[in-house]
């Protein structure tokens, strides 16, 4: 095993040499299986850490223990007031341990650590405080029955959906999975966890903290394990009544496949191919830091990266300069580094899967701006790349590739930037540059995207939903609707004698 980088705390040191696996009806147990997990840090291409991946039995026993503790009624039977104390404690237990926790999201995913720190860890923590104030908040309605001749009461409710599997992906494994528990948590769900298993770390470091808050034993279970087993196991079973995933639209599918022995609720956040629409009456400098930054940012590895950017012509040749030179004085390095302005790649095969891409694409005919090369040396680094005339049909305009490449295209008026932009198999999100307020208005309603952001791109708020269009998605987190993902409606109709 590979020495740990230096900076490291003496408790993520600790929790890296003793990090337990599976976390089933409150206890942290030793898997069954016999195979093993690397845990690889990006920077440095070194194995940190090694896991035993989840055994079917150990997916059998979470579920288990999901299911007895919700119909046990061990958490939703909480009060609400209650729920929201140990769901807040959550939020500053990971204040407490921000430090750490960034470390270890550092370590397996290579974010670099300012980000982490700043980023990933508050908002983690947000997460549980913005939920904490939902309990309270959970209410129904009455309504007058119309049928005449009957005296009736009709009244509405909102119940837990019931025991929900969560999986997240490894772009930012702390904050998806606190995206996912803290409104499952606040409405009274019981939870079988599956993190990717390329960042495991702050996953289970998160665990222990939920323990640590007097979230009840068996309500919060965490597997590790691969999608294909563990994952699959999780979705098949007919006990767990709803799947929140974020992740792949090719992994959605097989979702879809293994959920529909039950018709388990789905939620859905998946990939997208975000069009940047640049007009010549934007700010353009402001324009340029915001599209390098919806790429560059995290490498590239962001589900609403800005990975087509639309410029009005007459600003094209002045927003390809300063893409360009945005991306050649982005300093990569370590995520430990405190001078690395962009990471590495989560691993040696999506870094492959990303240059072969941009090889095609400049087979295909389109204009290497900048970068478009791996960087030798150890660790997945993968140059800032910007690619023009890709043309429409090309892979690096079409595909998603969850990497440091932006696409850059002309448009002419405003009927060719909407015909641009929503020309896509995705819908996540769309950003729109302008200093014209009708037109900002008139291309937010037009553009097909489940988020739209104007003379900005890529900031979340929790009150804010976000999700898919098309093959971006189903459904929505954050904000009210993301909080009734995961509540079923009841109606109730009572008849009252005189
Ligand atoms: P992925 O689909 O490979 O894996 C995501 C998770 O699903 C992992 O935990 C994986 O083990 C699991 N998984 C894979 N196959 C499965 C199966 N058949 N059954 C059950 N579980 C399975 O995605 P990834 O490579 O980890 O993440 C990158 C993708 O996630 C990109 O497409 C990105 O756009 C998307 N993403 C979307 C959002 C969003 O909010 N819309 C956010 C982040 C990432």
């Amino acid at each position: 095993m590979a020495s740990l980088p230096p900076r490291l705390s003496d408790e993520t040191r600790a929790f890296v040499a003793n990090a337990k696996n599976n976390l089933i009806a409150g206890e942290w147990r030793k898997p069954g299986g016999s195979s093993s997990i690397d845990c690889i840090d990006p920077s440095t291409g070194e194995t940190v850490a090694a896991f035993a991946p989840a055994s079917t039995n150990d997916v059998d026993a979470a579920i288990d223990a999901a299911r007895r503790s919700f119909d046990t009624g061990a958490w939703r039977s909480l009060t609400p007031a209650e729920r929201a104390k140990r769901i807040w404690r959550i939020g500053e237990l990971i204040d407490a341990h921000r430090q750490e926790l960034s470390e270890l999201e550092s370590l397996d995913g290579g974010k670099p650590f300012a980000a982490a720190f700043n980023g990933e860890a508050p908002a983690a923590a947000e997460a549980f405080r913005y939920h904490a104030g939902w309990c309270t908040k959970i209410d129904g309605g009455t309504f007058k029955p119309s049928i005449g001749g009957l005296d009736l009461e009709g009244v509405t409710r909102l119940e837990p959906v019931g025991v929900a599997g969560l999986i997240t992906p490894w772009n930012g494994p702390l904050v998806m999975a606190a995206w996912k528990l803290a409104p499952a948590l606040a409405a009274g769900c019981s939870v079988v966890l599956k993190p990717s298993e390329l960042t495991i770390l702050s996953t289970l470091r998160l665990g222990e903290l939920i323990c640590e808050a007097g979230i009840p034993d068996g309500v919060v279970n965490i597997v590790v394990g691969s999608g294909a087993v563990v994952g699959d196991a999780i979705t098949r079973d007919p006990r767990v009544d709803k799947i929140s995933f974020t992740g792949s639209t090719a992994s959605a599918r097989a979702i879809i496949d293994a959920g529909k022995g039950n018709l388990k609720r789905l939620s859905l956040e998946l990939g997208g191919k975000s069009p940047v629409v640049i007009f010549d009456d934007a700010k353009i400098d402001e324009a340029i830091a915001g599209a390098a930054g919806g790429i560059f940012g995290n490498a590239g590895q962001v589900c609403v990266a800005g990975s087509r950017i639309l410029v009005q012509r007459t600003a094209y040749q002045r927003v390809a300069d300063g893409l360009r030179k945005h991306a050649e004085a982005l300093k990569l390095g370590g995520a430990f580094d405190e001078t690395t302005m962009m990471g590495p790649l989560i691993s040696a095969a999506h870094r492959s899967s990303v240059d072969r891409t941009v090889k095609a694409a400049i087979d295909e005919g389109a204009e290497r701006l900048a970068g478009g090369r791996i960087v030798d040396g150890p660790g997945f680094f993968y140059q800032p790349t910007v690619l023009a005339d890709a043309g429409a049909k090309s892979c690096a305009w079409r595909e998603e590739i969850f990497g440091p490449v932006a696409t850059l295209a002309p448009f002419d008026d405003e009927e060719e930037a909407l015909r641009l932009a929503n020309d896509t198999q995705y819908g996540l999100a769309a950003s729109v540059w302008t200093e014209n307020a009708s037109r900002a208005q008139r291309m937010s309603r037009a553009l097909r995207a489940g988020i739209v952001w104007v003379n900005c791109h890529g900031i979340p708020d929790m009150a804010m939903p976000i999700g898919g269009y098309k093959q971006s998605g189903w459904g929505r987190e954050h904000g009210r609707l993301g909080l009734e993902a995961f509540l079923e409606h009841k109606s109730v109709m009572q008849r009252v004698f005189s």
